[in-house]
């Protein structure tokens, strides 16, 4: 990747699959270049893909469930030399079942990831944006960060951070030309349910939005300047607004019959 390109640039992680891969996708068809970045080598070959578009596209394999994974990562993007004009912060993971059985590392390593990285990133990037008077940030928060989540206890808690996190920069930033949008998804068509263990669940084996529809609200939500956007279906919708009167008790208890093992069942 050259120094001197006049496409602006995004670095979106999480984006060999899911979301993040349509975000990526999303991003080059609109004219940027990419850095994206993810924990296995699939990324290499989501790269290529983006760079069909036309995009120049850097990849890098980096687990950013740690602090020298996040260094990684920002360090080869200030390698390039060039500025960020859009930051996707969207890698994330789930850990399904009951908190007292799942395996701590896990528990930690989803933390890591969710909210680590994400403060990590955002910490290391946003500084030049707000230097320069310019620049977009977008964080994949869920819908689960309306509501506590049992059965994915930690999962609902790391959403709830960056749900929090996202507000709370784009009141500090609003004054200096930078953009922070929260992406709110609803159960969405990916490897997510899968890989948190939630196969055998209500949730995890229900209707789900599109990955790329869902890509692309984010993807305007954040250019718009948008302070959120509730993706996906007009149930995540209602869900949403329902989360605004509904209380945490009440709203624990609807979660739990979509995430308890074996509700896929019932
Ligand atoms: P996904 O298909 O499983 O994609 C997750 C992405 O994160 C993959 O690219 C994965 O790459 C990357 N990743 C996982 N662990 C990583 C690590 N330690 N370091 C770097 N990259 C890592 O899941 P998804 O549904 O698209 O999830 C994307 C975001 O959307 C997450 O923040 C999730 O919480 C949020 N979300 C999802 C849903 C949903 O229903 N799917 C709903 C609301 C919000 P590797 O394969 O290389 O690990």
């Amino acid at each position: 990747m050259t120094t001197s390109a006049s496409r602006p640039l995004a670095v979106v992680t999480g984006a060999s699959d899911g979301i993040g891969y349509e975000l990526a996708k999303v991003f080059a068809e609109n004219g940027f270049d990419l850095v994206v970045c993810a924990e296995d080598p699939g990324i290499a070959e989501a790269a290529q893909a983006f760079g069909a578009s036309g995009a120049r596209v850097e990849s890098v394999q980096a687990d950013l469930a740690t602090f020298e994974g996040n260094e990684r990562l920002f360090h080869r993007i200030r390698s390039l030399g060039r500025r960020v004009d859009a930051l996707a912060l969207n890698a994330g993971v789930g850990v399904g079942g009951p908190f007292i059985e799942t395996d701590l590392r896990a528990d930690l390593d989803l933390i890591g990831l969710n909210v680590g990285s994400t403060v990590h990133l955002a910490k290391r990037l946003l500084p030049e944006m707000v230097r320069r008077g310019g620049g977009r940030l977008l964080i994949t928060s869920s819908i689960a960060s309306t509501m506590p989540a049992p059965f994915e206890a930690t999962y609902g808690a790391s959403k709830a951070f960056v749900q929090s996190f996202a507000q709370a920069l784009r009141e500090e930033l609003r004054n200096s030309g930078v953009t922070v949008t929260a992406l709110m998804p609803g159960p969405t068509e990916t490897s997510f349910f899968h890989r948190a263990g939630l196969d055998d669940t209500k949730v995890g084996a229900g209707r789900k939005d599109d990955a790329a529809e869902v890509a692309r609200q984010g993807f305007e939500a954040m250019m718009a300047g948008k302070d959120h956007v509730v993706a996906g279906s007009v149930k995540n919708n209602l869900e949403a607004m329902g989360a605004k009167v509904l209380p945490e008790t009440a709203k624990a208890k609807l979660h739990r019959g979509l995430t308890e093992p074996g509700s896929a069942d019932e």
